[in-house]
């Protein structure tokens, strides 16, 4: 990164990130995610280690918090709060275990795991027995004392049978029913409605007047001890079980075990999270062991010792620039969101899908809005929904697509259908699509021409149509003009298209793109009708006895192979010497067209030979009983197996190899 650029982000992150901290901490209002925040935080991080002289010294990595409010009496606490690393998926919290082992010397660790509260964090001092002072986290360093607002909450005791002093911290946080009445109460009374459980425990706690928060049912979970060794005392889950027999409100659910039990847990929380009946955002893992604390040690901010699991933000908000259109080899019109690049799930997202016209007018979505996006897993992002605040109002609502962003074609819109599509068969958009469809891996599969590089051979003039591809290598000249090209690659990129004029005819015809034809219908063709030209001769009457094409299907295929254009490029592909036969499992008959087994328990004959035996004869094998299979082959009648039981259930057939082999003759 160039290094004027790197002061001005350093500056700009170091800015913002003082802003929502003042805001967060002591104003108990969050401006952006916690995500988003440590996104940010991890950012600034990175860069301050690349430029540290740029680093400023109101940078929020030199101090583990926010701000300290000016409203509350101020006190440093008797151990600096740290606050914790972060994990985010199995192999950092392994890399994390892999850390503690190595430091510590030992080859097997105890861990201990407790769900991080959502909350707002406190300290309880109590002297003699008598909770005399209770502090908010503050900076980490200096508090605030809320002593006579924690004494408002009823799990807290305020004497407990202890004769030394005592400190222990915990977290202020709602039970999701209290949450919800809460914000109930506060509809009912024209009072402002909380975002969230956090800012309603903060807001509760930094009351001047602590009569508010005895009405705000709030909860606690005490979790740590302080200098616990002091009291004989050497596991975090000794210590949390001390402070629960002293009568403190401990989080009962947590786990001890090893680094893979710590990841069941996780998984298993993170599943349950929205039941669980209060807010936690992830998990705390710290080695069980507190003798090994200071062997293992902490850096100048976090402790080494034990670490954060943050759970996956699924949904989160971000402004979407604009909407993207483009057409595809159908001529489809597709809807694409531009975002502000937004952390979500781990992964940095810029885009997502809008579906169709249709669902951008129905969610009355606006270029500049804000808008909910949700990932779950390796799906495309989508957009949820746009946030109707205040900007929205001064927003135009999306005024749609009316014409071809490519060629300018009219669009067209199929009344069956809610997409749009550009008719003209010569738009580039088109073209271009269709050509990276047939070179991709499941169709041609020709390696070297990528889409950057298809784009680059159309601009010339090289790439009309996928028949153009077989005549690249008459190009060589032209290409090799273009940067990056040279004698080598050339050769290479048309070892690769010869290759594909090998493939077997399923290929070619899903390469070609017909609408509603996928890879699984172009096998289904490809097999029956054996060759290309016996396909380009199909009549509808021909199709009729594939019970597996609806309608749509048939009328596409038919469409297609009735026009002239698509015959022309038939024609010059064959030309070019491309196969056009079927090259997988040779049909002999069509007497098991239709028909799907499945085969169960000991044959006369090698199952994998059975198999075959169905597949030549037209029919369809499948390993487990889908709802397609017909028949199980099974020679034993009264089989006690679960699998003839279930076919039983199903009212699956269940025949013998005989019949079976009787209905190939
Ligand atoms: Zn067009």
């Amino acid at each position: 990164m160039e290094k004027e650029i790197a002061k001005q982000l350093i500056a700009k992150l170091v800015k913002e990130l003082n802003e929502y901290s003042f805001s967060y901490y002591s104003l108990a209002k969050s401006l952006i995610s916690d995500r988003q925040f440590e996104d940010s935080l991890a950012k600034l991080i990175e860069l301050e280690k690349e430029f540290p002289e740029f680093i400023d010294p109101s940078s929020p990595t030199n101090r583990v918090g926010g701000y300290v409010s000016s409203k509350f009496e101020k006190y440093k606490h008797s151990q600096k709060m740290l606050s914790l690393g972060n994990v985010f998926n199995k192999e950092e919290l392994l890399n994390f275990d892999k850390q503690i082992k190595k430091l510590s010397g030992l080859k097997t660790i105890e861990y201990i795991a407790e769900a991080k509260i959502d909350g707002l964090s406190i300290v309880l001092i109590y002297q003699k027995g008598k909770l005399i002072k209770a502090l908010t986290r503050g900076d980490g360093v200096v508090g605030e004392e809320v002593t006579h607002n924690i004494k408002t909450i009823k799990d807290i005791p305020l004497t407990i049978d202890f004769k030394d002093d005592l400190e222990v911290r915990g977290e202020v946080f709602f039970f999701d029913k209290d949450f919800e009445a809460l914000n109930q109460r506060q509809l009912k009374n024209n009072n402002k409605l909380f975002a969230n459980s956090r800012n309603a425990a903060a807001g509760s706690i930094r009351q001047l007047d602590s009569k508010i928060t005895a009405t705000r049912k709030l909860s606690t979970f005490i979790y740590y001890y302080i200098n616990p060794q002091n009291d004989n005392i050497f596991k975090q889950s000794d210590a949390l079980e001390t402070i629960k027999k002293l009568k403190f409100h401990i989080n009962d659910k947590y786990y001890v075990g090893d680094i893979e039990g710590v990841w069941n847990f996780i998984s298993q929380l993170e599943n349950i999270r929205s039941e669980i009946g209060y807010p936690i955002d992830g998990i705390v893992i710290k080695v069980n062991d507190l003798n090994l604390y200071d062997k293992i040690g902490t850096t100048v901010k976090v402790p080494k010792w034990a670490t954060a699991y943050k759970f996956r933000a699924e949904v989160t908000t971000t402004k979407l620039i604009d909407i993207s259109v483009n057409v595809g080899r159908t001529g489809k019109v597709n809807y694409n969101a531009i975002l502000e690049p937004v952390q979500l799930c781990g992964t940095t997202v810029s885009n997502a899908t809008l579906h169709n016209a249709k669902y951008i007018t129905d969610l009355d979505i606006r270029i500049g809005a804000t808008v909910k996006i949700k990932k779950a897993g390796d799906i495309i992002p989508k957009v949820l929904g746009v946030v109707k605040d205040e900007n929205f109002t001064k927003l135009a609502p999306w005024e749609g697509v009316k014409f071809c962003p490519v060629c300018n074609s009219e669009l067209i819109n199929n009344e069956a259908y809610v997409d749009y599509f550009c008719p003209n068969k010569k738009c580039a958009s088109r073209i271009l699509e269709s050509i990276i469809h047939f070179v991709s891996r499941v169709a041609m599969d020709i390696a070297g021409l990528g889409e950057s590089i298809v784009k680059k051979f159309h601009k010339l003039g090289i790439l009309n149509d996928v028949s153009d591809i077989y005549k690249i290598k008459d190009q060589k000249e032209i290409i090799l003009k273009i940067e990056g090209f040279g004698d080598k690659s050339i050769d290479k990129l048309i070892t690769a298209i010869e290759k594909s004029k090998t493939n077997s005819l399923e290929r070619l015809l899903f390469g070609l793109g017909i609408k509603n034809i996928g890879f699984k219908n172009a096998t289904i063709i490809a097999k029956r009708f054996m060759t290309l030209e016996a396909i380009m001769n199909l009549k509808m009457t021909d199709l009729n006895n594939i019970s597996s094409f609806g309608t749509v299907v048939k009328n596409s295929l038919i469409n297609w192979i009735s026009q002239i254009d698509n015959q022309l490029i038939v024609e010059k592909l064959i030309e070019a010497g491309l196969n056009d036969q079927y090259l997988g499992i040779k049909l002999m008959t069509n007497k098991l067209v239709d028909k799907t087994f499945s085969i169960t328990g000991v044959l006369s004959q090698p199952r994998n030979k059975v198999k075959e035996l169905i597949e030549v004869n037209g029919g369809v094998f499948s390993n487990s009983l889908t709802k397609n299979v017909q028949f199980l082959i099974d020679n034993n009648e009264d089989s006690n197996s679960a699998k003839h039981k279930l076919a039983k259930s199903r009212n699956i057939e269940i025949i013998n190899e005989a019949t079976f082999l009787k209905m190939l003759a």
